[in-house]
């Protein structure tokens, strides 16, 4: 049977094992395909060098074959989460890679805005939602995140991961939780120092980071907002903003 070719995929970096920082996986060892491109550009971001045209010249189109060989060469072979991210990864062709890592025992995690759907979500072991508040500068297709959560077809775990810098931004994340009361939620506290590509390592405030998180917990006891789950990135707190960790 001629072997079947899929899509290529643009990638801008696989690295790991390393611990998930953030989120529903915090923690867990993961491999991280970060693809490249993304349909927003929120003022925060902390991965432009997986976002901007500017960089297009660092990403690669890879083959299935090719990132699997990666995923596997960095796990050792030995089943791991993998961790699509991005940039916005479902803008890209993933559900080949999916099915290939799930015949060899690996597990799939995929973090979006909500902003593009797709079928293959369904394939995945996790979904991450991450909708951008207001300090993002975008503006949330609440029927598209619908959609996302509708695709996935409640076969993997779906969840919601909210950034917040502000006041605004949590009254944001309250909406989104009244708009998705099934789905537990995950609060963290914004970056305001991410990141600038060509400038991986740079410096992170993290005692304004602190506070930010203080804040939150003091905001949702408060509130006895008693669903939300509040969390600071584990990867900023270890290794400020420095990449590929
Ligand atoms: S959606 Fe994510 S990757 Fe895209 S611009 Fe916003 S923060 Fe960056």
């Amino acid at each position: 049977m001629a072997a079947m070719t899929h899509p290529a995929i643009r990638v801008s970096e696989i690295f790991g094992p390393t611990i998930q920082g953030e989120g529903v996986l915090i923690g867990l060892p993961t491999v991280f395909v970060r693809t490249g491109g993304c349909d927003y550009r929120c003022s925060w971001c902390d991965s432009l060098h997986a976002v901007d045209n500017q960089y297009r010249h660092e990403w690669e189109m890879m083959s299935v074959d090719a990132v699997w060989q990666s995923v596997v060469g960095l796990s050792g072979g030995r089943p791991v989460m993998v961790s699509l991210s991005g940039g916005n990864p479902a803008i890209q062709p993933l559900g080949a890679l999916i099915e290939r890592g799930h015949r060899e025992g690996y597990r799939f995690a995929l973090e979006t805005q909500g902003s593009v759907v797709r079928d293959w979500f369904a394939e995945l072991d996790v979904l991450v939602l991450s909708p951008k508040p207001p300090s993002s500068e975008m503006a949330t297709d609440w029927a598209a995140v619908e959609a996302c959560v509708q695709a996935a077809n409640e076969k993997p775990q779906v969840v919601l991961k909210l950034v917040v810098f502000d006041e605004s931004d949590y009254a944001y994340a309250k909406d989104a939780a009244a708009r998705f009361p099934r789905l537990p939620i995950y609060l963290q506290p914004g970056n305001h120092t991410p990141p600038r590509p060509g400038n991986a390592d740079s410096a992170v405030d993290l005692d304004g980071i602190t506070k930010r998180m203080e804040w939150l917990v003091e905001s949702v006891t408060r509130d006895r907002w008693f669903e939300a789950r509040v969390l600071p990135q584990l990867h900023v707190m270890l290794w400020g903003n420095k990449r590929g960790v």
